[in-house]
């Protein structure tokens, strides 16, 4: 007898399913999806008992003749693909045909459909994977699909789902993403009897429809806080609405992703929608209709079974496409309001007059001595800084090449390295919310993965324990991919970034026992810093401003966590010497 048995074919579905369907919101997802694939212009759908006693979707889509009914719900049956590489150029979305499939392996489903131009409609009726009646219907335009008693055969997964009240939640928000994304449909929903939402077609331009929806789906209240955010960069465009800064709400519950207009819950977009706000968000949340545009060859829709997250092929630079969009436009309105009120003489962002040009008399050195300012001057030194630095009023002149800082100081001139100094400044605020044993944790809506070797998994997972303490929950997938769960909430990874920050830890870390506190403590906190996103290369006066008081509290102001100078100082002598000058600025 050998023991490898093949599963039987109703097992093979159950399993299948058990990936795609994971409760009523992803059976009528699909369904939806379906619908507006098949080009349906207006979408009624019918739920009994929060999605367990019935989903009913009906279209008035191109519908499928007798045919293509029956083909329908066989697995990896598809009209939208016809091989691999499809999958990866589709302008649409992870076509996999397996949606009918595996509905139909895990409730009692019927579907009647009517293709234009032919004589009847044509019905099909079966449970759980299996066919049990084929039936002429009338030629109603479209398609209805019917899925009832969902799990009725897999009690154990039944056992999983929430509160009717929470799966009923997970249903609106699917019907409202898919409403916010296709504006040219409508929508009605009605839940055991009662009208939820009744959404006409909308006929405008892009904008004009999407205020009016967005006016619809988020409420008077919320949308009136919205502010509309646009912006573009090789490859990629953004676009939608946020909150502003004052308008802010006390859970996310009102944020939708979309990508090429499928909706997404992506960790990467999250973050980025966070990061936009700067330190404008005060714990609160803002609610979000971001839609991002994409090569579809740039991302891959396929790594996830419900298609609810996708693994973008340019990670940081989506990061900051996104966060710098909405971070500018916030900003912009801001600055407005600040300019505003602010007195008319009184611009320290002004760049001074600069006398040398008037009078520069002196011939340029000759090419032999054009060494560079800092070997003219000698090293740059931070012990040249003056010592009062902090205390001294500093004003913000610019930025030089997306990287430094340079401030004006009655002695001279200040240069920040910005990276350096970010820094710093987040590994004393995560070292010290660490000490007070006070570490704000952000979990994670869709864990990063990171892929490990087996001993670096090893020397993980046996550190687990004590990176809770510090913040980060680490989770274990298969022998080889760890999962990050939640971290602090001042980090931002990307998942490569989570990859590298691991592979790291694993290598220097050794045993838990072994090491002092308070060395794990700095070495979690530099590697941490070291690998978390900083946005915003092009850094705004005001932020400029409050990157330096942030770092004049800094214990080390003077160095980064590797201990690379933050800044240093040009005095007004190094610089008149330049000039061949004697005197001071
Ligand atoms: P996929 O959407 O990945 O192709 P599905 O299992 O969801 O796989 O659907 C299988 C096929 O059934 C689709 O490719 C499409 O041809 C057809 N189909 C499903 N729903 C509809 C619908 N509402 N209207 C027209 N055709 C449909
Ligand atoms: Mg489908």
């Amino acid at each position: 007898m050998p023991e490898i048995k093949v599963l039987p074919e109703d097992v093979v579905s159950k399993i299948a399913a058990g990936e795609v369907i994971e409760r009523p919101a992803s059976v009528l997802k699909e369904l939806l999806e379906n619908s507006l694939d098949a080009g349906a212009s207006r979408i009624e759908i019918e739920i009994k008992k929060a999605g367990r006693g019935l989903i009913r979707v009906h279209d008035d889509g191109r519908g499928m003749d007798r045919e293509d009914l029956r083909l329908a719900l066989g697995r990896h049956a598809t009209s939208k693909l016809n091989n691999f590489d499809d999958l990866y150029s589709l302008a649409t979305f992870g076509f996999r045909g397996e949606a009918l499939y595996s509905i139909f392996a895990v409730s009692r489903l019927k579907l009647v459909s009517h293709r234009a131009g032919a004589d009847s409609g044509y019905g099909i009726e079966g449970e759980g994977g299996h066919v049990t009646a084929e039936v002429p219907s009338p030629p109603v335009k479209g398609t209805t699909i019917e899925a009832a008693d969902l799990f009725f055969n897999t009690p154990a997964r039944a056992k999983f789902m929430k509160s009717d009240a929470s799966e009923r939640a997970h249903l609106i928000k699917t019907v409202e993403e898919a409403a916010l994304a296709n504006l040219g449909a409508a929508f009605r929903l009605v839940i055991d009897g009662a009208e939820i939402l009744n959404l006409p077609a909308l006929p405008g331009g892009m904008w004009e429809n999407l205020k009016f929806r967005a006016a619809e789906i988020f409420g008077k209240s919320v949308y009136a806080g919205l502010a509309r955010v646009e912006g573009k960069t090789a490859g990629m465009a953004v676009y939608g609405f946020v909150s502003r800064p004052d308008a802010l709400g006390a859970t996310r519950a009102n944020q939708h992703f979309f990508v090429n207009r499928r909706p997404v819950g992506s960790a990467l977009l999250r973050q980025a929608l966070y990061r936009g706000y700067g330190h404008m968000l005060s714990g609160k949340h803002p609610a979000c209709a971001l839609f991002i545009e994409l090569d579809p060859g740039s991302f891959d829709a396929n790594i996830h079974p419900q298609k609810r997250d996708v693994k973008f092929s340019s990670e940081n630079e989506i990061f900051k496409t996104v966060s710098n969009t909405i971070y500018e436009e916030l900003l912009a309105k801001q600055t407005a309001a600040v300019q505003f009120t602010a007195p008319a003489g009184d611009n320290k962002f002004a760049v001074p007059d600069v006398p040398a040009y008037r009078e520069a008399a002196t011939p340029p050195p000759a090419a032999a001595e054009t060494g560079s300012l800092f070997e003219a001057l000698g090293q740059p030194q931070a012990a040249a800084v003056p010592a009062d630095w902090r205390g001294r009023d500093l004003a913000y002149i610019g930025q030089l090449a997306k990287s430094y800082l340079l401030f004006e100081c009655e002695s001279g001139l200040l240069v920040v390295d910005q990276h350096a100094a970010q820094e710093r400044i987040l590994f004393e605020k995560y070292l010290e919310e660490f000490s007070r044993g006070a570490i704000k944790v952000q979990p994670l809506l869709v864990p990063l993965e990171a892929e490990l070797s087996r001993s670096q998994m090893e020397t993980v997972l046996k550190w687990r324990d004590w990176m809770k303490t510090a913040g980060f929950e680490i989770d274990q997938r298969g022998p080889a991919v760890a999962l990050l769960r939640a971290a602090p909430a001042l980090f931002y990874f990307t998942s490569e970034a989570f990859a590298g920050f691991l592979g790291y830890l694993s290598e220097v870390l050794g045993e838990p026992q072994a090491a002092a506190e308070d060395i794990k403590r700095s070495i979690i906190a530099t590697m941490a810093c070291k690998k978390s996103i900083k946005a915003h290369d092009f850094v705004k006066p005001q932020e400029a401003a409050r990157l330096m008081e942030d770092l004049k509290k800094a214990k080390d102001g003077h160095h980064c966590p590797h201990g690379r100078p933050t800044l240093f100082h040009l005095s007004a002598a190094d610089i008149a010497r330049r000039f061949q000058r004697s005197g001071t600025l």
